[in-house]
């Protein structure tokens, strides 16, 4: 089942999308080298294929989408600031190409995917491309994931109204959270668990899909 002999996946088309992330500001080595070498493609729906190595985000089924490599590598940028995150806990893995990217940055990653089938799909492809650092999980991302924690990192590739303030709890000291918040208009937000208490940043507007409450079988 290889894909990888079609044209439009080749190395220069990837070259290509990795020269627009450096145009935008993207600068860091490990997230230029993840994003070129984990295959996006593999990730959409066949008939997507020849896009998937443009800066779009990607419907991948259910009314949700594959996030757009800008996105996707400025989280992880900002993931890696301050040196190389443990445990992570990603919130809405989806097809599960994030997850992929993000596997190659940590340690070990702790995921929740509220679609069932995404999730199916995302445990496949992320097995056939041998990533063993992940576990996923059928469940609702807002109540985080207790038993597991604290985590280093809690991303989020969807977006709350507000911070919920149960995933703060599951920080570990000096750990961070990155996710859109808000509803129609979403900025990319930070929060730090430093000494002095949760320090929060806004990074820039960014268009997730929202966060939804529950899961869907
Ligand atoms: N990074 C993913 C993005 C998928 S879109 C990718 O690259 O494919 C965001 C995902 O968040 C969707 O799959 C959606 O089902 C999921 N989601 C939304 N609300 C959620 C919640 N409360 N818990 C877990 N996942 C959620």
């Amino acid at each position: 089942m290889s894909r990888q002999g079609i044209g439009m996946t080749s190395q220069r088309t990837r070259e290509r999308l990795i020269q627009r992330l450096m145009d935008q500001g993207i600068t860091r080595f490990e997230v230029l080298e993840a994003i070129r070498s984990v295959p996006r493609h593999l990730f959409v729906d066949e008939a997507l294929a020849h896009r998937s190595y443009e800066d779009t985000a990607l419907p991948i089924g259910y009314g949700q989408t594959l996030s757009q490599p800008y996105v996707v590598a400025k989280m992880s940028e900002l993931a890696l600031a301050h040196g190389r995150p443990k445990k992570v806990l990603e919130l809405g893995s989806g097809s599960g190409y994030q997850t992929a990217i993000l596997a190659s940055l940590v340690d070990e990653i702790c995921a929740i995917e509220r679609i069932k089938p995404l999730l199916d799909r995302a445990r496949r492809q992320l097995r056939e491309l041998r990533v063993r650092n992940v576990r996923l999980r059928h469940g609702d991302g807002l109540d985080g994931w207790p038993s597991e924690a604290p985590f280093d990192l809690i991303l989020a590739a969807a977006a709350p109204e507000h911070i919920p303030s149960g995933l703060l709890e599951q920080l570990a000291p000096g750990g961070r959270l990155i996710m859109p918040v808000g509803g129609r208009r979403q900025q990319l937000t930070m929060v730090t668990a430093s000494p002095e208490g949760y320090v929060e940043e806004v990074i820039e507007e960014v268009n997730f899909v929202p966060m939804v409450r529950g899961v869907r079988r």
